[in-house]
């Protein structure tokens, strides 16, 4: 995906930075504990389809 596009993106809920995945299949926000995907090249910014992270994803690596 684009990368400039990502640094226009924010969380729809807290506005906070999104952190792309190692494999580009996710944007996750620590703040929230959600993933969101990214189908297709598209970001999709949508809490409904987010995924909540689990305990580790929630730490840093
Ligand atoms: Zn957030």
């Amino acid at each position: 995906m684009d990368t400039k596009l990502l640094d226009i993106l924010a969380c729809p809920l807290c506005k906070g930075p999104l952190k792309l995945t190692s494999d580009k299949t996710e944007l996750i926000c620590k703040a929230d504990g959600l993933a969101f995907p990214v189908r297709a090249g598209i970001p999709v910014m949508l809490e409904t389809e987010a995924r909540t992270l689990d305990v580790d994803e929630r730490l840093d690596k």
